[in-house]
């Protein structure tokens, strides 16, 4: 599909009506790229978005045997893809184009023209030097995991987890202390509607324990992340709770009794003037 042979490199810079060429000297830029190593051709136009602009880079490739193509416009969120589709249709693979960014990277930030026209010229002599690095990509499909892990329960999260849950999702919610509920969960009423916290918080606490879909780890953290997106590995270091979480109700008797100084949360319950912390025996 692609001649991968010597780099010939085009170059279209865009004036974005004025939005770039008010500021940038295209005209300056396109004669500077023009005499750049491995650029075959260069050329400025009003609008390379635009379907006489994409017209001109397929006839180009054309024209001039191009076999990597550079278009110095706008942020790649939005055209990357647009230009990606005609240097293919130009018969080129589409990881061939590189795209720079002089307009909210130059003309937009740069008050000064001649800074602005400099500056475009760097980061397009930076473009070519990159394009001709440039490997024929092909894509593929892989299996990606559909499961969701969620980093800290606090009301956030714990919400997050019911919407991904509800929607079919498996869910792991990750948790570093022995409860899930966050700093809502110390709170008696929420501003600005007053509302009561425990009001809030508590169903959904009781709907994420019994909910199919999600798994609760808590007292426990990240420890790595591996893989990518879609393909995730984590490890996650489960913290010991001296507790049988089988059989335990929550009573609370066992703290009078523990040997140890050990407890399961860095919070502190203030019962009047005492707090819990008090209530655990020391070794
Ligand atoms: C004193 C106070 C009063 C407030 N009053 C109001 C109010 O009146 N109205 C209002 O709207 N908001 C109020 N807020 C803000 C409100 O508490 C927060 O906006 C809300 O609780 C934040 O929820 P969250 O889930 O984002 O975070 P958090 O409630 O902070 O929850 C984060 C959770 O993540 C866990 N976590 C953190 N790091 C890790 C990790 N590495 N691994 C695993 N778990 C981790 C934490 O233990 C915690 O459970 C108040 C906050 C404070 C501190």
């Amino acid at each position: 599909m692609s001649d991968n042979g010597q780099p010939r490199v085009g170059v279209f810079i865009c004036h974005c009506g004025a939005n770039i060429a008010s500021k940038v000297n295209v005209f300056e830029v396109a004669e500077f790229a023009s005499k750049l190593d491995n650029v075959a051709f260069a050329t400025e136009y009003k609008f390379m978005c635009s379907d006489p602009g994409q017209d001109l880079i397929r006839k180009s490739i054309k024209e001039y045997n191009l076999n990597r193509v550079i278009v110095a416009s706008c942020s790649p969120l939005m055209h990357e893809p647009t230009f990606r589709t005609v240097t293919s249709e130009g018969g080129l693979n589409p990881f061939y184009f590189q795209m720079t960014n002089i307009r909210e990277h130059v003309s937009w930030v740069t008050k000064d023209p001649e800074a602005a026209t400099k500056k475009a010229k760097t980061l397009i002599a930076a473009a070519v030097k990159r394009v001709v690095l440039h490997e024929a990509l092909e894509k593929k499909e892989v299996p990606v995991r559909s499961e969701v892990l969620i980093v800290g329960g606090g009301i956030a999260g714990i919400h997050a987890a019911l919407t991904y849950a509800n929607s079919g999702k498996k869910v792991y919610l990750v948790e570093k202390e022995a409860s899930v509920g966050g700093h809502m969960s110390m709170l008696d009423k929420t501003f600005p509607t007053l509302d009561c916290s425990a009001c809030i918080l508590t169903p959904k606490m009781s709907d994420i324990g019994k909910h199919p879909n999600i798994e609760l780890l808590t007292y426990s953290e990240v420890k790595e992340v591996t893989g990518f997106v879609g393909n995730f590995k984590i490890k996650i270091n489960k913290k010991a709770r001296y507790v049988d979480t089988d059989i335990c109700n929550g009573c609370g008797m066992c703290w009078e009794n523990c040997p140890t100084v050990i407890y399961p949360s860095e919070r502190i319950i203030k019962k009047g003037d005492v707090t819990i912390k008090t209530l655990i025996k020391k070794n």
